[in-house]
Formats: structure tokens, C-alpha cells, sequence
């Protein structure tokens, strides 16, 4: 495959950005219903600014460019999944080599997985964005384990994404603002497993393409 370099990952985020804008709307009703109707705005203004960071300066090695964006996200983004992305960005730039592979990809993106529930203490069932982001890591996983070419990994760890999205919608939220509303969460699509979906879909399109 051809390396995923800092330059492959800009697209990445890049494209990310363009879909939660894309989509902004339809995050936010998503968090009016069952949050504070805010996740749309609070994920644009964040990416927003990690654009213009890349375009200020464009990182030149993977790890320095999930720094940049775990930095950037935190310091603007209030609210939950500003800390919780960030740390999942910050913790990859930890585990990035300089150059990575199909499976070195997979193996950052677990440890951004870890990050984010060292940091959120979520598990899987709590109607998180750890219920999108593990069915991800995990498809990835399997897929390159299996010997998958990148655009069949990538689609699948999109797929499991949205399956682990769509699974949330039943649940009763455990974590969160969410969780406040108790069995009123349940019917509801969680928004942070919502804009997970976009980060893995923007993924397959650019990376896996
Ligand atoms: P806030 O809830 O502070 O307004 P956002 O609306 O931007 O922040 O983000 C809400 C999303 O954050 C939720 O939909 C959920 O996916 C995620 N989230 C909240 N708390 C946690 C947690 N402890 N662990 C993992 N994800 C969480
Ligand atoms: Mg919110
Ligand atoms: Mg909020």
C-alpha cells in the first residue's frame, strides 16, 4: 500500500473536518435530543481550527501531526469530546512511527481507542463514541490480520462504525450528559458514536482509497 505518511493524514483530517461541517446539523440534533445540542457546533469549531493549524504549518511527521490536532482540539473544544478526542489524537501521536503501514495504522488507532477510555472511563454498551470506535479498531484489526488490501480494511472498520453506531440507539446511556436523562437516552443515536462514524467513513475515502 502506499505509505501513510503526514501528508495522507492531513487528508484524512482534512476530510473529517469537511464531513462533521457537512453534517454539523444533524450532530447537533442528535445531541439536542439526548445532550445539549452542541456536539455538531463544538466539532466544527474544533476541526475548523485544526485546519487552519495544518495550513499554518503543516506537520511533517504522522506524530507530529496528531499532536497538532489533539492539541488544537482540546484547547478549543468545551465539553466532553474535546478532552476525549484529544487525548485519542494525543495518544496516537505517542504510538506513530514516522512512516506507517496498514497494520501500524491499526495499531495507533488502538491506542487512541485506549486513550480515550483511559480518559472517559467508558466500556462498550455505555452509548458512547467508544461504541463506534471499538467495532473500528477491532474490523481493522481483523482485516489486516486477514490479509485485507486497505480499502477493503478501511471499509470495513467504516462499517463497523455505523453498525456500532446504529447499535447504540436502544441503549440507555451510562456516561455523559446523556446519561442524566436515564431511560430517556434510549431511541436516540449517540452523537460522539455519530461523528465517529465520519472520522472512519473520511478514513476509507482517503487513506483507503
Ligand atoms: P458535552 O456532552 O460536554 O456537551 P459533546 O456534546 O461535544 O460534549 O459530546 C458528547 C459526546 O461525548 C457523547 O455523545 C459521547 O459520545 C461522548 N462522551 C461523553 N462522555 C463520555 C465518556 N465518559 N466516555 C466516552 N465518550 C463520552
Ligand atoms: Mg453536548
Ligand atoms: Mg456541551
Amino acid at each position: 500500500m502506499t505509505p501513510v505518511d503526514a501528508t495522507a493524514l492531513s487528508a484524512w483530517i482534512r476530510e473529517f473536518a469537511d464531513l462533521v461541517a457537512r453534517n454539523r446539523d444533524e450532530l447537533t440534533a442528535l445531541d439536542s435530543a439526548i445532550g445539549d445540542g452542541d456536539h455538531g457546533v463544538n466539532m466544527d469549531r474544533g476541526l475548523t481550527a485544526v485546519v487552519a493549524a495544518l495550513d499554518a504549518e503543516p506537520p511533517d511527521t504522522p506524530s507530529a501531526l496528531f499532536k497538532k490536532v489533539g492539541m488544537t482540539l482540546i484547547s478549543k473544544v468545551g465539553g466532553a469530546s474535546g478532552p476525549l478526542y484529544g487525548t485519542a489524537f494525543l495518544r496516537m501521536s505517542a504510538a506513530a512511527d514516522s512512516v506507517l503501514d496498514g497494520p501500524g495504522f491499526a495499531k495507533v488507532l488502538r491506542s487512541g481507542l485506549d486513550g480515550v477510555v483511559a480518559r472517559g472511563k467508558a466500556s462498550p454498551g455505555d452509548k458512547t463514541m467508544v461504541d463506534a470506535l471499538t467495532p473500528a479498531v477491532e474490523a481493522l484489526e481483523t482485516a489486516f490480520a486477514g490479509g485485507a488490501d486497505v480499502t477493503a480494511a478501511f471499509q470495513a472498520a467504516a462499517d463497523a462504525a455505523d453498525q456500532g453506531r446504529e447499535a447504540t440507539v436502544p441503549l440507555v446511556a451510562r456516561k455523559g450528559r446523556a446519561s442524566y436523562l436515564g431511560e430517556r437516552s434510549a431511541g436516540h443515536a449517540d452523537p460522539g458514536a455519530t461523528s465517529v462514524t465520519l472520522l472512519m467513513r473520511a478514513a476509507a475515502s482517503t487513506l483507503g482509497a
